[in-house]
């Protein structure tokens, strides 16, 4: 789940390096290193800790190299630490390697290498990979480049899991290697220099050219070209691909963290997101999409398939797509989906959701549906991303690069696409209601409505002051208002570090109502008119029990007492969590403010999980 950066040119490669790393810090911040090529051989600089700690220490400024790697870590094998961190080398030094993932037989690989007298310095997982590298390079006869490739395909032929390894060696002091599987990796064009990258924005300020690495593709790259390699060690040509994402979106402006920027950015994206797709008094149009009403007609269940927030996103269009297309819809957590032998046919429609399109659980969920030949639509945020290649269908959210670990508008982006999907599914059913044309409308005014919820924003700071030392808190709701209490309590909780739980309302009398006592803070979602007054009486049970309460609504609540109420527009209740996260999302970023936190990197999370 790091960052990998390279660089290979006629510039000082330790700055470029350096500032990717800055940029891909959000994927994983526990250690960060840089390996270049110097006039002696590779030189290696590490440490424990953020990206500021390994510009300030003081062996950085001996690299004067002009072709480098760099990786900042999450670890998964052995605790953070300046011996765990990569770069790791092999036994001779001759190698340098980062490695982005996990090896699953690493413990078996050390064995057969200490059997072979090769000794280990870490405990990680990765340093097995150099070492192989050097063990079956020494096996052949040395001479070129061909040679050494073959040592990194033997290695690989080894290795159990997922990896994308960039490749240092001394023997080859003009070029750099990369090979990937199930983990990301781009290649970025430039003019006499080229770069790598686990994640386009880390190098869209240097070029906007890219090649897109699949699995078990090798490069090597030069100063003026780029080689690709297929499993078999035969060069072939690849496609160049013209990114077009706005450099500034990758940038933090004049916002104090990315999450508030990306918060705010939510007008926007959405409109990216509804683009052309939505039109007032025309069909749906969703060109991506070649979808029969006999296709339709025909499927047996729709699985939405998804990790986190995007599957509390997935949450939301099960009423859509049940209500107006009566196709029966299920609503899965990848992880558990992929293990547990789901109800898959050729008639079943699977659809998946990964804003970074690299979440490992997710993937191997698409892949078990293509397994009993269901059709497959993915949902991304992200351009050419592992899921959109191996998905039948694909749609782009076009939310722009969210940089936060913490994610709101690809939730959002997220909703609104699903929604268009469902209407689009319903108008190819050819299923008239006049809900439906509302709910178009509905939609193209969202991005005006989420301006008039973002005003809000100081009511809720202050709201945030008064909750922020709070050591649990409850989220509540009924309906789809259940599904953004379950997104509001995550939001909570992973930026704050506050225990928070989200019930359907209903519930809590069924057991969590036994921690309710003075002074526990109590939000309650209330945006469907046919399940307030439930959700008010629930409420009304947790105030007699002391408890302080904040509600985000769209009801009119005179005449009842709640601490706070953000009120936000009316909408369709179909799409209201759309708006009903917005203050949600606002607290939680507010609360880890007042408590002094890194909101854009919270502890032991990372932007794409791409372990499993
Ligand atoms: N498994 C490797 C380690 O723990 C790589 C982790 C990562 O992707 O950052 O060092």
């Amino acid at each position: 789940m790091c960052g990998i950066v390279g660089y290979i040119g006629n510039k000082k490669a330790k700055p470029i390096l350096i500032n990717g790393l800055l940029r891909l810090e959000y994927r994983g911040y526990d250690s960060a290193g840089i390996a270049t090529i110097e006039s002696n051989g590779i030189k290696n600089v590490k440490n424990k800790g953020r990206v500021a700690e390994l510009e300030n220490n003081s062996e950085i400024n001996e690299l004067e190299g002009t072709i480098g790697i760099g990786h900042t870590r999450w670890a998964t094998h052995g605790k953070p630490s300046e011996i765990n961190s990569h770069p790791h080398m092999d036994n001779k030094k001759t190698t340098a390697v980062v490695h982005n993932g996990i090896i699953e037989n690493y413990i078996e690989l050390r064995e057969f290498l200490s059997k072979n007298g090769y000794e280990f310095l870490s405990e990680t997982d990765t340093e097995v990979i150099p070492n192989l590298i050097h063990y079956y390079y020494e096996k052949t006869s040395k001479s070129g480049k061909l040679d050494f490739l073959k040592a990194i395909k033997e290695t690989v032929n080894q290795l159990k899991g997922s990896f994308a390894i960039e490749v240092l060696n001394n023997d080859f002091k003009n070029e750099m290697f990369v090979l990937r599987k199930d983990s990301p990796m781009v290649i970025g064009k430039g003019i006499e220099e080229n770069y790598i990258s686990s994640d386009i924005p880390a190098i869209l300020s240097f070029t906007k050219d890219f090649y897109l690495l699949n699995d078990f593709e090798f490069a090597v790259l030069g100063r003026d070209y780029i080689e690709f390699y297929d499993s078999n060690l035969e060069k072939f040509n690849k496609e160049i691909k013209n990114i077009t994402w706005d450099m500034s979106s990758a940038e933090k402006g004049n916002y104090a963290d990315f999450m508030l920027k990306e918060i705010f950015e939510q007008p926007k994206s959405i409109r990216e997101t509804i683009g052309s797709r939505v039109v007032k008094n025309a069909r749906i149009q969703i060109d991506e999409l070649d979808i029969s009403k006999e296709y339709l007609q025909n499927v047996d269940r729709i699985y939405i398939v998804a990790c986190g927030t995007a599957m509390y996103a997935g949450m939301t269009a099960k009423k859509i797509l049940e209500k107006y297309c009566r196709i029966q819809t299920e609503v899965d957590i990848a992880s558990e989906f992929r293990y547990r032998n789901p109800l898959i046919t050729d008639r079943t429609l699977c659809i998946y959701i990964s804003q970074s399109g690299e979440t490992a659980d997710t993937i191997a969920a698409l892949n078990l549906a293509k397994e009993h030949n269901a059709k497959t639509i993915a949902i991304s945020n992200v351009i050419g991303s592992s899921i959109v290649r191996e998905a039948d269908y694909s749609l782009y959210t076009h939310a722009g690069p969210e940089i936060a670990v913490a994610s709101t508008k690809a939730y959002t982006s997220q909703i609104v696409l699903l929604a268009i999907l469902g209407i689009y599914f319903a108008e190819v059913l050819g299923v008239s209601y006049n809900e439906l044309e509302e709910l178009k409308e509905e939609i193209l005014e969202v991005p005006t409505k989420i301006e008039e919820v973002l005003k809000k924003a100081d009511q809720i700071k202050q709201f945030a002051k008064k909750i922020a030392n709070e050591k649990d808190v409850f989220f509540i709701g009924r309906g789809i208002d259940y599904t953004v209490a379950l997104e509001g309590a995550l939001k909570l909780k992973e930026i704050s570090y506050i225990h928070s739980e989200a019930y359907a309302a209903g519930e809590l009398k069924h057991g969590p109502i036994a921690l309710i006592e003075n002074g526990i803070t109590v939000i309650g979602v209330m945006t469907d008119n046919l399940l307030s007054s439930k959700t008010i009486s629930n409420l009304q049970e947790v105030i007699t029990r002391g408890a302080k309460t904040f509600i985000v609504t769209n009801q009119n609540l005179e005449n009842v007492s709640f601490n706070e109420i953000i009120n936000i527009p009316q909408i369709s209740s179909y799409i209201s969590p759309i708006l009903s996260v917005v203050p949600l999302q606002l607290l939680a970023y507010y609360i880890s403010k007042e408590k002094g936190l890194d909101v854009d990197k919270p502890r032991n999370l990372a932007k794409s999980v791409t372990v499993e």
